[in-house]
């Protein structure tokens, strides 16, 4: 299936949609310095579609999990809409619709251990979803769970439904996570740093896992990462993402082929290049993501940049339209200032 970025996509194509998406909190302050508020994640359009993976890429800091958890309704959004299957799910207050969107669209978790009683056999794990949300009738129950394991690779399924979280590795326990989560056969799921926390050589197996779902199910992923070579392998769109803002977004071919925006350039001079051994060409730069409270007029990666302008500490730069389905932000660009 090809890949469309957010505006060239049709409403009809999405099964996952933000516009505008923004999230404050209040952070402190008082009647006399007045209050703070923090800037997490700032009008910011995604689209997501079957059978594709969009990855959302920045740094701690940059607001990508509050995106995620925006999606999953855990957090209510500041302003902004998400549309689902073509209906506003924010204005959508009934419990009936709220549930079905609950498992419509799952969450996979960094940390799959914490994700997991510990005292709990993986069975109870997978029956408890499907007992909830009447996936199957309770006889159907064990065939289920033996196909959802082999569907994660966890076989023989017997011998991992018998097991406890602990007599598991990483990538196995991250397994249960995702089956878990296909248990209620969504339609989105929103990793989290799904490979993070896993052993090196163990990652390749969850980003493979992710594509054979993506292809052979038409699940539409959102991947949250600050590992772009890894968005780079399993990617289909991309989202740079800085201290609250979409900085960049296209086609990952497109963007990290030949990235326009400094930060995107930074992050990639980070990956290191085979034909350089372990060197890196890591770009000269200071600092890292700042938190964004009452933030002035001017770009936010200002700071950092070694291209930065006098009118990138004045005016803040619009996400603006390059062509060919990437988009910048940046006084560099045509259309940002
Ligand atoms: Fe750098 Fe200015 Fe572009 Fe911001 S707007 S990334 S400071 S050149």
């Amino acid at each position: 299936m090809t890949v469309m970025p957010a505006e060239t996509a049709t409403a009809t194509e999405a099964i996952l949609e933000a516009r505008g998406l923004t999230k404050h909190f209040t952070v402190g302050g008082n009647f006399w310095s007045g209050r703070k508020i923090l800037h997490a994640v700032d009008d910011l359009d995604v689209v997501l579609r079957p059978g594709h993976i969009t990855a959302l890429v920045g740094e701690s800091g940059s607001g990508k999990s509050t995106v995620a958890r925006l999606l999953a309704r855990i957090y209510p959004a500041t302003t902004g809409d998400i549309i689902f299957n073509g209906r506003s799910i924010v204005r959508d207050r009934g419990r009936r619709r709220n549930l079905s969107y609950r498992s419509d669209v799952q969450m996979i978790f960094q940390d799959p251990f914490s994700s997991l009683n510990p005292v709990r056999r993986i069975r109870h794990h997978l029956a408890r979803p499907l007992l909830i949300h009447n996936v199957v009738p309770r006889r159907e129950v064990s065939a289920r769970i033996h196909s959802l394991l082999t569907r994660v690779g966890l076989v023989p399924p017997r011998y991992f439904e018998s097991v406890f979280p602990h007599q598991l590795s990483g990538g196995q326990r991250q397994r249960v996570a995702i089956a878990r989560a296909l248990a209620v056969d969504p339609k989105v799921l929103l990793a989290d740093e799904p490979i993070s926390m896993l052993d090196v050589s163990i990652r390749i197996g969850i980003l493979n896992l992710m594509l054979g779902l993506k292809e052979q199910q038409g699940l539409a992923f959102l991947y949250i990462t600050h590992d772009i070579a890894s968005a780079r392998y399993v990617a289909d769109d991309i989202l740079v993402m800085y201290a609250g803002h979409v900085v960049e977004k296209g086609r990952v071919d497109d963007v990290l082929g030949e990235p326009q925006h400094p930060y995107t350039q930074l992050l990639l001079s980070a990956v290191p290049n085979p034909q350089e051994g372990l060197a890196t060409r890591r770009m000269a730069t200071r600092g890292e993501v700042p938190a964004i409270v009452n933030p002035k007029p001017g770009c936010r990666f200002a700071p950092r940049c070694p291209f930065v302008m006098d009118i990138c500490r004045q005016v803040t730069p619009k996400l603006a339209d390059q062509g060919g389905g990437r988009s910048v932000r940046c006084h560099l660009y045509p259309g940002s200032t």
